[in-house]
């Protein structure tokens, strides 16, 4: 699945565990059922793995355009996309999503309805993508070296990052 969100990577749904062989706490061989989970019949230590949420904005300005960025770095390096990231323990889906988009456009937000979930088997990650008004002006960052509001008759989906960056602007733009 290399067509999906920050971070992602080759070939292994999940690398974390792909190699492992012996119990984190008491350095023992464990079970290790890959790629779901790790248990440890010596000292008891188990763990399980699972997708990670991501979650994500679509900002829209005042005259309802969306805006966009290019992404800076792989996976779809050059691409467009909107702004979003993993959530972080601690912290909302909604809290990582406002977080998310200052980072990487500068750009304070209100956020409003779901727009959708996504998710596949052989993926990750599960996107969580919010709709949003944007607040401000967006700025370019490492991450979005280009940012641009697309009227929505004019967003660029042949040039989309993601499968799942075509679905939630299909979803919610109704085309
Ligand atoms: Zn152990």
């Amino acid at each position: 699945m290399s067509d999906h969100v920050p971070g992602a990577h080759g070939a292994s749904i999940n690398p974390a565990l792909e190699d492992v062989r012996f119990c984190p706490r008491c350095g023992r061989e464990a079970e290790v059922r890959f790629p779901r989970s790790i248990s440890c019949g010596h000292c008891g230590y188990g763990a399980y793995y699972n997708p990670k949420p991501v979650a994500c904005t679509i900002p829209r300005t005042a005259s309802g355009d969306v805006v966009l960025l290019r992404r800076g770095f792989a996976p779809g390096k050059g691409l467009w996309t909107f702004p979003g990231g993993f959530v972080d323990l601690g912290e909302s889906t909604e809290q990582a999503a406002l977080r998310e988009t200052d980072e990487e456009l500068q750009l304070a937000v209100e956020l409003g309805r779901l727009v959708g979930v996504y998710s596949r088997p052989d993926d990750r990650v599960v996107l969580v993508v919010y709709e949003a008004l944007a607040l401000g002006e967006p700025r370019t960052t490492p991450e979005a070296p280009e940012v641009r509001a697309f009227h929505p008759d004019d967003v660029p989906y042949e040039e989309l990052a993601f499968w799942s960056t075509e679905a939630a602007l299909r979803d919610l733009l109704g085309s």
